[in-house]
C-alpha cells in the first residue's frame, strides 16, 4: 500500500471528511482490521486565507509548496491538497515535487465524464467559480461550467468563509442552495459539482434533482484507489 501525503485544514471541517473517506474506502476494499496510510500537514487556515484574500497566489504556492516536499521527504508517494481553490497554484507545487499531485478537478472530471455530464453546474469560493483554473481542467476534458450568477457568487462564497469553515451549519444556508441549484439546473446543469470541499457539509442530495459531486469524498475516494494501485 502506497503511503498518501494530505495537505489539509483548509479547512478542517472538510479534512476531516478525507481522513473518514479514505479509511472507510481501504476497508472496504481490504477488509478487516486495514486502514490508509497517511501523512498529514495541516495548515493554519488564517495564514492561507489572508494570502489568498490578498490575492498573494505566489506566497500561497510557497507555503504549499513547502508542506508538499515535507511530506514527500517524509516518506508521501503521492499528494493531495485537500482543497479546490488552491489548486489555482497546484502547476507551481507540480513543478517543486518529485512525486504526483492528485489533480481534484481531474478526478472531478472523471467522475462527470463517467456519468456521461457535459454541462455542469460549478459552486465553490469565488476564486473557483470565477476564475479560469477549475473550469479549464473540466474544459479539457470536454465539460462546460456553468455559475450562479450576479449576487449569489458573493452568497455562496460567504456561507463557505463565513459558516462551513468555521463549523456553522444553516438551514437557511441550505436553503439558498437549492434555490441557486434550481436556477442552474433551469440554465442546462446535469450535475452540480461541489466544488468546495466544506459544501458536502450543508448539500444533501435531496436540496436538488440533480446528482450531486462531492469533491472531497471523490477526492479521497480515489486517493485511497490510488494507494492500492501498482502503478
Ligand atoms: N475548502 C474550500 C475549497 O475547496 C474553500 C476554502 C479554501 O479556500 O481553501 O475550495
Amino acid at each position: 500500500m502506497k503511503t498518501i501525503g494530505l495537505i489539509g485544514g483548509m479547512s478542517w471541517e472538510s479534512t476531516v471528511t478525507y481522513y473518514q473517506i479514505i479509511n472507510e474506502t481501504i476497508r472496504n476494499r481490504l477488509g478487516g482490521l486495514h486502514s490508509a496510510k497517511i501523512l498529514m500537514y495541516s495548515m493554519d487556515f488564517d495564514e492561507i486565507e489572508r494570502s489568498m484574500s490578498a490575492g498573494n497566489w505566489d506566497q500561497c504556492a510557497e507555503i504549499l509548496t513547502d508542506a508538499a516536499k515535507r511530506l514527500e521527504a517524509a516518506g508521501a508517494d503521492f499528494i493531495l491538497v485537500c482543497t479546490n481553490t488552491l489548486h489555482k497554484v497546484a502547476p507551481e507545487i507540480s513543478k517543486h515535487l518529485p512525486v504526483p499531485l492528485l489533480h481534484i478537478a481531474d478526478v472531478t472530471a472523471k467522475r462527470l465524464a463517467e456519468a456521461g455530464i457535459t454541462e455542469v453546474g460549478l459552486l465553490g469560493t469565488r476564486f473557483t467559480m470565477t476564475q479560469a483554473f477549475y473550469a479549464d481542467v473540466l474544459a479539457g476534458h470536454g465539460i462546460k461550467v456553468i455559475i450562479p450568477e450576479g449576487e449569489d457568487i458573493r452568497t455562496v462564497n460567504d456561507i463557505i468563509f463565513d459558516e462551513l469553515c468555521v463549523g456553522i451549519i444553516k438551514e437557511e444556508s441550505r436553503k439558498a442552495f437549492a434555490r441557486i441549484m434550481d436556477e442552474l439546473h433551469a440554465r442546462g446543469a446535469q450535475g452540480i459539482v461541489l466544488g468546495c470541499t466544506e459544501l458536502g457539509l450543508v448539500i444533501r442530495p435531496e436540496d436538488t434533482d440533480l446528482p450531486l459531486f462531492d469533491t472531497a469524498i471523490l477526492h479521497a475516494e480515489e486517493a485511497a484507489l490510488a494507494s492500492l494501485s501498482e502503478s
